[in-house]
């Protein structure tokens, strides 16, 4: 059977690790792609576990030998995926996420078609607001950055596959447990 790649992407502060921690719970064949970040780690972050961080000098460098299937600059910082981590998955037969941003979710697209683009939005924009500062990971100016980001977002999900409204946690782990399903009836 053909593995497949699934992409997840969603405001931040939507609740999307959430939604994807518990779905990976359940689904424990399910692997989660590891991104390299020039963001600094937050508290309790842990460097090959929750990203690679890495100094822009050697994220640059990387663009340059072209190591990334897809990258794109969020809210001041560098995000990428590296072509050798999602190769070395799909070699080893396993299903994969990547818990990415919209830009460079488009992108993964545009190379491999059969990707499947999930979005995951919020049940409204005041919510998301309220959830992105409730979590205190982020000072002002960051928040701001984070919430300007949003409506170029909500543009770029028109053309993802599906979209899931995250106003239930419960609700959208079942609704991403079906659209899963119903994809992997497919390969
Ligand atoms: P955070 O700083 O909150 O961990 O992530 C900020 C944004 O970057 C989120 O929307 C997250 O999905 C996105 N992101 C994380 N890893 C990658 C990646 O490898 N590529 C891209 N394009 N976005 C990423």
């Amino acid at each position: 059977m053909n593995k497949k790649l699934y992409v997840i992407s969603g405001s931040s502060g939507v609740g999307k690790g959430t939604v994807l921690k518990e779905f990976l719970k359940q689904n424990p064949d399910f692997m989660l792609s590891i991104s390299c970040t020039t963001r600094a780690p937050r508290e309790g972050e842990i460097d090959g576990v929750n990203y690679f961080f890495m100094t822009k000098d050697d994220f640059k460098n990387c663009i340059d030998n072209d190591k990334f299937l897809e990258w794109a600059e969020f809210a001041g910082n560098f995000y990428g995926t590296k072509k050798k981590f999602i190769n070395q998955c799909l070699a080893d037969g396993k299903n994969i996420i990547l818990e990415i941003d919209t830009q460079g979710a488009l992108q993964v697209k545009k190379q491999m078609p059969e990707a499947v683009l999930i979005f995951i939005c919020p049940p409204s924009l005041e919510a998301l607001e309220n959830r992105l500062r409730g979590r205190h990971t982020e000072d002002e100016s960051a928040i701001q950055k984070r919430l300007e980001a949003v409506k170029e977002e909500l543009a770029r999900a028109e053309n993802f596959d599906y979209k899931i409204v995250n106003d239930d946690l419960k609700r959208a782990v079942c609704e991403l447990e079906m659209i899963i399903s119903e994809e992997q009836k497919k390969c």
